[in-house]
């Protein structure tokens, strides 16, 4: 078979596994995802890649040991066994979707190489409830995009006025900031409440103490997969080659310490205290069922932010006609309340909803000649719907505190120390997802 036959392959609705847990309607981890990450375990400390499956890790390096996968060069292998997916990022795009080829094949349930092969199986896959999941990546830089319409316009009504919502250069360029990519942290880390700067109503000059408005953002980021060299900008048309994947991401953001202090700059210490991202990368080549056609955009952006011809790999369905460089991917956020025994859903919106694409935020960011590195953070900005209940943060949810949510464990209008946040986001196929898992950290005390 060709190789876009096999790929399309890996698409396949009716394609099920043999790992019983991966077939389940609603788990993040189906044989049609394969998303790539870094685990260690109490027998293998030593981080190294992993593909989340159903409720299992499948061991990269293990799977190569046993010559059951093969890169396109022995030498390359030792990619696996490092501690950041860079190095096998940096391999290419033929080698992820090779990978994920072969995955796909070994894992399907008519195969029988691994099926029949207890003592082979137990080498090559460990359940994740077992193992320890790390920081997937070594990110050089991480930029925070706005490229949400609804969301910019609730803000811009809330902060200035709702006649001038959004400035005239919203429409003609993705907006974005370079934000703080030391302090991006994995799932689950607990985030410390930042102090800072705030400036009390009636009082003309600020305070020093603890955020008393601390806020999520839901959010996506792509990963870059091949960098681009200084002074050589990156066009809309080959933006998403550039692309690995994507995960979810939570850009906590201090409300009081960002109204003070983004006069003239921009958002600083309002957002550099933690950015919570999620374990798995998604590769664009799992998402690629999920495509459809982004929002209408006028008036039309200038030439270098237009999409070329479709892009995508040929023989993916799509929408007749439609350029499509968007993907349907159902996001949602939910509360945990200190002290509540369950979490509630407070939005749920679509990673559809945003105004700029993906491939228009990476041709801004490079058309100065701005380079970009292998592990690089491309924030969307949150993602905020069309309705009051699908805005992606407590900001817009709670109208400034102005209309607190009731949830059944508390009254909150913003995050209160001990609350947890959880992101979740998911593509729905046919009897089954290509899901990112959970993105999810606790609010600790200044
Ligand atoms: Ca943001």
């Amino acid at each position: 078979m060709s190789m876009t036959h096999e790929l399309q392959a890996t698409w396949a609705a009716s394609r099920k596994s043999w790992l019983e847990s991966a077939n389940h309607p609603t788990c993040d981890f189906s044989l049609q995802n394969l998303p790539f990450g870094i685990f260690s375990s109490v027998s293998q400390p030593e981080p190294r890649v992993g593909v989340a499956l159903g409720e299992m890790i499948v061991d990269l390096a293990a799977l190569h040991d046993a010559g059951l996968l093969t890169l396109s060069s022995a030498a390359h292998a030792g990619v696996l066994r490092q501690r950041v997916l860079n190095g096998f990022i940096a391999l290419g795009r033929e080698t992820w979707r090779s990978v994920r080829i072969q995955l796909s094949a070994l894992f399907a349930r008519e195969t029988a190489t691994l099926r029949d092969a207890p003592a082979l199986r137990d080498q090559v896959l460990l359940r994740q409830d077992q193992a320890t999941l790390h920081l997937p990546l070594d990110i050089p830089g991480y930029t925070d995009f706005y490229s949400s319409k609804e969301h910019a316009t609730n803000v811009g009504s809330m902060f200035r006025d709702p006649a001038q919502a959004l400035l005239p250069n919203w429409t003609e360029m993705p907006i974005g900031y370079n934000g703080r990519a030391s302090s991006v942290v994995l799932s689950g880390t607990p985030v410390r409440r930042p102090q800072g700067q705030l400036k009390l109503p009636g009082s003309e000059r600020p305070v020093f103490g603890p955020c008393r408005k601390l806020d999520f953002e839901l959010e996506t980021a792509f990963i870059i997969g091949r960098g681009n060299a200084l002074g050589e900008p990156v066009s809309c048309a080959e933006a998403e080659d550039h692309i690995f994947g994507m995960v979810l991401l939570n850009d906590w953001s201090a409300r009081d310490i960002q109204q003070w202090e983004y006069v003239p700059l921009g958002p600083f210490n309002a957002k550099t205290f933690a950015t919570t991202i999620s374990p798995w990368v998604v590769t664009l080549d799992a998402l690629e069922p999920f495509r459809v056609a982004q929002p209408l955009q006028s008036p039309e952006p200038l030439a270098y932010l237009r999409h070329g011809a479709a892009a995508g790999v040929e023989g993916a369905e799509r929408t007749e006609g439609a350029p499509a460089h968007a993907f349907d991917i159902a996001l949602e956020a939910r509360l945990l309340p200190a002290g509540a025994a369950q979490p509630e859903v407070i939005s749920q919106t679509n990673f559809r909803y945003l105004y700029w694409t993906m491939a228009q935020q990476l041709a801004h960011h490079t058309v100065s000649g701005c380079n970009t590195r292998v592990g690089d953070l491309m924030g969307s900005g949150t993602i905020s719907g069309p309705t009051p209940a699908s805005s992606g943060s407590l900001l817009e949810l709670s109208r400034n505190g102005a209309t607190p949510l009731q949830l059944a464990g508390g009254t909150r209008s913003f995050i209160e120390d001990g609350d947890a946040i959880t992101l979740a986001g998911w593509c729905q196929g046919a009897g089954y997802r290509v899901g990112f898992g959970l993105c999810e950290g606790e609010v600790r005390p200044a």
